[in-house]
C-alpha cells in the first residue's frame, strides 16, 4: 500500500525499503526536457547545453543574530541560461533549499520566459533556513548580507532576482537597497531594475502582487472555455495560501467559484460553504499561516486530498502530489499555482485519470511576465496603470495558453510537453543563428 505524505514541510525524502531517498527535482525536469526534445527532435548539442545551468554560485556568509552570536548561511544563486537575456526568476527562503532544487528552478524558469517571450533567461536562488524562526531586523540583516555576497553576480542587465517561497516584497525592498549602495552615486538610480516584485513606492508594478495568481486564473478561464464548464457556482481547493494561493482564490472567488479547503505549512481547513478567500487572505497576512481561522474545520492532508472539488490548485511547494494524494485527488483540473507540485507517479495517475492539468510553465508565469513589465517600466522610469499591467497579462496568458493547446492537439502530447517543446523550440531558433563562440 502506497503511504500518503512522504513530502512532509521540512522534509521531502521519501521512504523507499526503510531507507531515506531524497527527491531528484532536477532529473524530473531533466526527463520532461528529453520527452520534449524527442517530440521536436531538438539538436543534441543545444540539448548537451541546456542539460545543466551555466553558472552555479554558492557563497556561505556570517551574520550576526540578536542574541550576538554569529550564524554561517548558505546562499544559493543558479543561472541556467541566458541566451535570451538577463538570467532570471526568485529567491527563496526555505529550510528545505538545496543545490539540486535551485538547478530544476533555474531550468524552469528558463523555458516559461522562452514560452511567454519574455527576454530573459532562467535563474533561481535561495538561502536555505527558516525565516520564520528569525526576527525581522535578523532578516534584513540575512538578505542584506547575502545580497552583498552575491555581489555583481546579479545586476538589472546580467541577472535580476524576484520573489518566491519565503520572500516578498519587503526583501526585495532590501535587496535592491543594498545593491545601489555598492554601485556608487553616479549608477544608483540606474540599478532600479536589478530585482523585480518591489514594492511599488520603491519603484515596483501596480499588479506584481498579484501577478501569479491572475495569470493561474486566465489559463483557468481559458481551460474552462475550452471544456465548456461554467467556473460559477463550481468549488476549488488550494494548496498553500501565500502570495500564490491566495491571490487565486480571491480571483477565482470574484467569478463565482467556492473555495471549499485550504492547506498550508501548519495544515489544513475544510469548509463546505466556502471560505471568504479575503477575510483568509487577511488573516494569513496578519498571522503568517492559517492556523487557528475560525472560519474552517481542522482536516487531515489525507481528507484535504481526498476532498470532492472540481479544481485543485497546488501552490505551495514541489513534490505534493504523489501517487497516492494524485490516487485521492477527485477533481476535473489541477491547476499548477506551485512550480513542480507534481512528481511523475502523481502525474501519470491523474493522466490516467483523465484529469486536466494546466503545466505550472504556463500556469504561474503571470509572475514573471509582471516582473518584465516592471524592469521595462524601470528602464524607462515610467509607470503604468493597474488597467494597463492587467491588460497585456491577460493579452500574454491567453495567447500562451492557446499555443500550448493547439500545440499539444496537434503534437497529440500532454501540454506540459507541449509547454516545454514550444519553449525550445524558440531557444533552440536563436541558437542556431548565433551557434557558440568561440
Ligand atoms: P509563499 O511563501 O508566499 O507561500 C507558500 C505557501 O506554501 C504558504 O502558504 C506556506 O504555508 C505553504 N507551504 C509551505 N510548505 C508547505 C507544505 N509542506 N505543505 C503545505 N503547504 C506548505 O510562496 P509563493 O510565492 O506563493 O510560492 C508558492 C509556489 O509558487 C512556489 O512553488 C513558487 O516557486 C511558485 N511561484 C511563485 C511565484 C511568485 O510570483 N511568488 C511565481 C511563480 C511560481
Amino acid at each position: 500500500m502506497s503511504t500518503i505524505g512522504p513530502q512532509s514541510a521540512t522534509s521531502k525524502a521519501a521512504q523507499t525499503h526503510g531507507e531515506e531517498v531524497r527527491y531528484e527535482f532536477f532529473k524530473v525536469v531533466q526527463g520532461y526536457l528529453d520527452r520534449a526534445a524527442k517530440v521536436i527532435n531538438l539538436e543534441p548539442w543545444v540539448a548537451a547545453i541546456l542539460a545543466q545551468p551555466k553558472n552555479e554560485v554558492i557563497t556561505h556568509f556570517p551574520v550576526k543574530m540578536d542574541s550576538g552570536e554569529v550564524r554561517l548561511f548558505k546562499g544559493y544563486r543558479i543561472q541556467h541560461n541566458n541566451l535570451l537575456g538577463p538570467f532570471k526568476g526568485g529567491i527563496r527562503y526555505h529550510e528545505s533549499v538545496s543545490l539540486d532544487d535551485l538547478k530544476a528552478l533555474a531550468a524552469m524558469m528558463t523555458w516559461k520566459c522562452a514560452l511567454m517571450r519574455i527576454p530573459y533567461g532562467g535563474g533561481k536562488g535561495g538561502i536555505k533556513f527558516n525565516p520564520r524562526e528569525v526576527s525581522r531586523a535578523e532578516l534584513q540583516r540575512i538578505t542584506r548580507r547575502f545580497t552583498h555576497a552575491l555581489g555583481s553576480n546579479i545586476g538589472p542587465e546580467y541577472d535580476i532576482p524576484a520573489p518566491d517561497v519565503g520572500t516578498n516584497s519587503q526583501t526585495m525592498s532590501w535587496m535592491m537597497d543594498t545593491f545601489m549602495n555598492t554601485v556608487g552615486h553616479v549608477n544608483k538610480q540606474a540599478v532600479k531594475g536589478v530585482v523585480t516584485g518591489k514594492p511599488v513606492a520603491s519603484g515596483g508594478t501596480l499588479g506584481r502582487e498579484k501577478a501569479t495568481g491572475q495569470g493561474l486564473v486566465h489559463c483557468i478561464t481559458e481551460w474552462a472555455k475550452d471544456s465548456g464548464f461554467d467556473i460559477e457556482g463550481s468549488t476549488f481547493t488550494v494548496q498553500g495560501f501565500g502570495n500564490v494561493g491566495s491571490n487565486a482564490a480571491v480571483l477565482l472567488a470574484k467569478l463565482g467559484a467556492s473555495c471549499t479547503a485550504v492547506g498550508d505549512h501548519t495544515g489544513y481547513l475544510a469548509n463546505p460553504e466556502g471560505f471568504n478567500a479575503h477575510k483568509l487572505q487577511d488573516y494569513v497576512q496578519a498571522k503568517g499561516s492559517i492556523a487557528g481561522y475560525p472560519g474552517g474545520k481542522s482536516i487531515t492532508r489525507e481528507e484535504f486530498f481526498a476532498t470532492k472539488t472540481d479544481m485543485f490548485l497546488p501552490c505551495a511547494l514541489e513534490n505534493q502530489v504523489g501517487e497516492a494524494e494524485a490516487k485521492l485527488l477527485d477533481c476535473k483540473m489541477v491547476g499548477e499555482g506551485a512550480n513542480g507540485p507534481l512528481n511523475p507517479e502523481g502525474e501519470k495517475v491523474l493522466l490516467d485519470k483523465g484529469i486536466a492539468i494546466l503545466p505550472d510553465v504556463l500556469a504561474n508565469s503571470g509572475g514573471v511576465t509582471v516582473s518584465y513589465y516592471e524592469w521595462v517600466q524601470n528602464k524607462r522610469s515610467e509607470s503604468w496603470s493597474l488597467e494597463e499591467v492587467d491588460e497585456r497579462l491577460e493579452k500574454a496568458m491567453k495567447r500562451s495558453y492557446r499555443e500550448v493547446y493547439n500545440f499539444s492537439r496537434e503534437k497529440k502530447c500532454d501540454m506540459r510537453v507541449a509547454a516545454y517543446a514550444i519553449a525550445l523550440q524558440r531557444i533552440e531558433a536563436v541558437y542556431r543563428e548565433r551557434e557558440i563562440f568561440p
